[in-house]
């Protein structure tokens, strides 16, 4: 039977919904996520969870955070009591407009146990929060003694041109930054390209025929690392969302414990095959590719998304649909 083995490093995903809507983000929040935040019940069933898979440590992300406080805390507080540690907190700083509340938000989760946030900064996220924000949070978390690290620092230089106090549209960013800040700013991360980030390959990548990507090296192989633990999601219904490839997700209990064989037929045959073979089983169910595609993972979300509509469990619809929202383009080659 299928499973993970030891879990080594993940995070847990407190929502979907988010205040931004960032070009790469690869679990495609935005602020029309639905679901609320994750329950009290389901937090508990989590940490049991994770606990039995040997974990010692997770961080807590979303979506943000921090559109639910006491939900935050609660989530905490849970982590707490199941004996889990948590490394930090990610947020991208929307809170931090009212100094006071602020500084009152930090020492509440100080007093549960949080040590430190993860800040994001940089020009994906600067399109939807300004980036004095993260910046004033900073000095919030010095005041207050909360460890911080920047995600990631090196952006403040190419942001310090621009406006701090306001978000930036991509033209405006284009115009201050680089052309290119989008792809060099996904260079500079090493991001990967699922979730909205496909929409970035598709604009920067060069593409290739069916023939070429399976014919020249590009991957098809079986995709092992979709029950890797290095850095998996535990999302805010209870789903192990694998590193990387975002958009498939398991129970996380059978994930651990054993995944019931042919139950995920779209994740078995990517798994045991690759993504090749998934290309074979959708053209039997009508999928039909386009010539080209910039990489074999890129063709792997269309499958997938074209099959989220079949209502296959491990595939999440509203992730496919979220991914292909809010990526502007400029208004030449729309
Ligand atoms: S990258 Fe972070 S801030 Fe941006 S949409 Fe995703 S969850 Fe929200
Ligand atoms: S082909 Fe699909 S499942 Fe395999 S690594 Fe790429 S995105 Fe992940």
């Amino acid at each position: 039977m299928l499973k993970t083995g030891h879990l080594y490093h993940g995070g847990i995903m407190v929502n979907y919904r988010c205040n931004a809507a960032c070009r790469h983000c690869l679990y495609a929040c935005s602020p029309t996520r639905t679901g609320g935040y994750i329950a009290m019940d389901t937090m508990k069933e989590i940490c049991g969870v994770l606990r039995r898979g040997g974990i010692g440590s997770v961080h807590i992300g979303g979506g943000e955070p921090f559109l639910d406080i006491e939900g935050l805390l609660m989530a905490v507080r849970q982590l707490d009591a199941a004996g889990i540690s948590l490394d930090y907190v990610e947020t991208n700083a929307f809170w931090a407009v009212r100094e006071k509340e602020a500084r009152e938000t930090l020492r509440a989760l100080a007093a549960e146990g949080v040590s430190a946030l993860c800040i994001s900064l940089d020009p994906f996220h600067a399109e939807h929060v300004p980036y004095g924000l993260p910046l004033k949070l900073a000095k919030l978390c010095d005041e207050t003694g909360m460890a911080y690290f920047l995600w990631k620092r090196q952006f403040l230089r190419p942001l310090s041109v621009l406006e701090h106090s306001s978000a930036h549209s991509r033209e405006e960013l284009e115009k201050h930054l680089r052309s290119g800040y989008i792809s060099n700013t996904a260079h500079s991360y090493g991001i990967r390209l699922g979730g909205r980030a496909v929409n970035i390959e598709e604009e920067y990548g060069s593409f290739h025929s069916l023939a070429d990507l399976f014919g020249g090296g590009a991957k098809n192989s079986p995709c092992g690392d979709l029950l890797s633990t290095g850095h998996f999601h535990v999302d805010q219904d209870g789903y192990f969302i694998p590193p990387g490839c975002t958009g498939i997700r398991l129970p996380l209990a059978e994930a651990v414990d054993g995944i019931p064989a042919g139950k995920y037929p779209v994740f078995e045959i990517l798994y045991e095959k690759g993504p090749a073979a998934l290309l074979d089983f959708a053209g039997g169910r009508g999928f039909v590719p386009e010539k080209n595609y910039p990489s074999s993972c890129n063709l792997c979300f269309h499958i997938r998304a074209f099959l989220s509509e079949e209502g296959f469990a491990e595939l999440d619809k509203n992730h496919y649909e979220e991914s292909l929202k809010y990526y502007s383009r400029p208004k030449a080659v729309q």
